[in-house]
């Protein structure tokens, strides 16, 4: 069974005039990193809501097509039977924090506890994501004192104790710095290996290059294409939906050379004469 299967999913928010999801359809196999690229307004935030039960259920649009987590359709079923399968994580890490607790430690516990989880198996569960998102040394640490990078993390990691098999994130790296940045993907790439589904939409397309098996590019709504990256990058036509290649990509096309070899490129460089 697929992870992901999104149906001619068409989407308009309260009172709009269009479709800001306008026919999309594409599948995920388990423990895929999906990255979405797109210009500002081509739809990215409102997919992730759509794959995460926000659309339509909070946001009440017209809709058509379905989304389906696993075997679950979203539409027909409440968020608390869909975020128990889909975590969803957003651009500002400081509105994911509850803000009423103390330590790092009690900010991934405040859901647990919502959910009413045992308390051995709540530590169990805060101590994994701990590791896994390497944030063990700030266990006891105030979560507004942290840096973006630390931050993101520990927000994940809230998430990730609620044991969702797939995780979603809206652009979580747009307000990090390129540390910060870099150990978010790096996090997220660990528990893609580890069987989590990841679907991320991101604006910094040389990272999606770098972290994701595929990637959607998105238009007006409209999904343009899906591919490995090498194959998105080697399309001439990137600038026209607002997302610039990749340096090695126009390097590549600059030296007229093929730009699916754009990823040797670093190498190709090394060896060419100087004079
Ligand atoms: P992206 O994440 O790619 O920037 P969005 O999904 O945020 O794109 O926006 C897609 C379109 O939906 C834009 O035209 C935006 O103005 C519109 N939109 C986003 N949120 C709302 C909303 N709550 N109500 C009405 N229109 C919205």
């Amino acid at each position: 069974m697929k992870s992901i299967r999104v149906e001619q999913l068409k989407y308009k928010y309260p009172g709009s005039e269009h479709f800001v999801l306008d026919d999309i359809s594409f599948t995920v196999e388990r423990g895929d990193f999906i990255g979405i690229a797109g210009e500002n307004g081509a739809g990215k935030t409102t997919l992730c809501y759509a794959l995460s039960g926000l659309v339509p259920h909070f946001f009440k649009g017209s809709y058509g097509g379905n989304v389906f987590i696993g075997d679950l359709e979203v539409y027909t079923h409440s968020m608390n039977e869909i975020t128990a399968r889909v975590g969803l994580v957003f651009e500002n890490p400081f509105s994911q924090m509850t803000g009423a607790k103390f330590t790092v430690y009690d900010e991934i516990a405040f859901g647990l506890e919502n959910l009413g989880v045992p308390r051995e198996e709540m530590h169990r569960r805060i101590q994994k994501c701990m590791q896994q998102l390497k944030i063990e040394e700030l266990r006891d640490v105030n979560p507004f004192s942290l840096s973006g990078g630390q931050l993101q993390r520990v927000a994940i990691a809230s998430v990730m104790a609620m044991k969702p098999d797939i995780l979603i994130l809206d652009e979580p790296t747009s307000q990090l710095d390129p540390q910060g940045a870099e150990e978010v993907f790096q996090a997220v790439e660990q528990l893609s290996a580890q069987g989590v589904t990841i679907i991320m939409a991101e604006q910094k397309i040389e990272k999606l290059a770098a972290y994701s098996d595929r990637i959607l590019l998105m238009n007006k709504g409209k999904l343009i294409c899906e591919g490995t990256p090498a194959e998105i990058f080697s399309r001439n036509d990137l600038d026209d939906y607002g997302v610039e290649p990749p340096v090695y990509t126009s390097a590549a096309r600059s030296l007229k050379i093929r730009q699916d070899s754009a990823a040797t490129l670093p190498v190709v460089l090394e060896e060419m004469p100087t004079s």
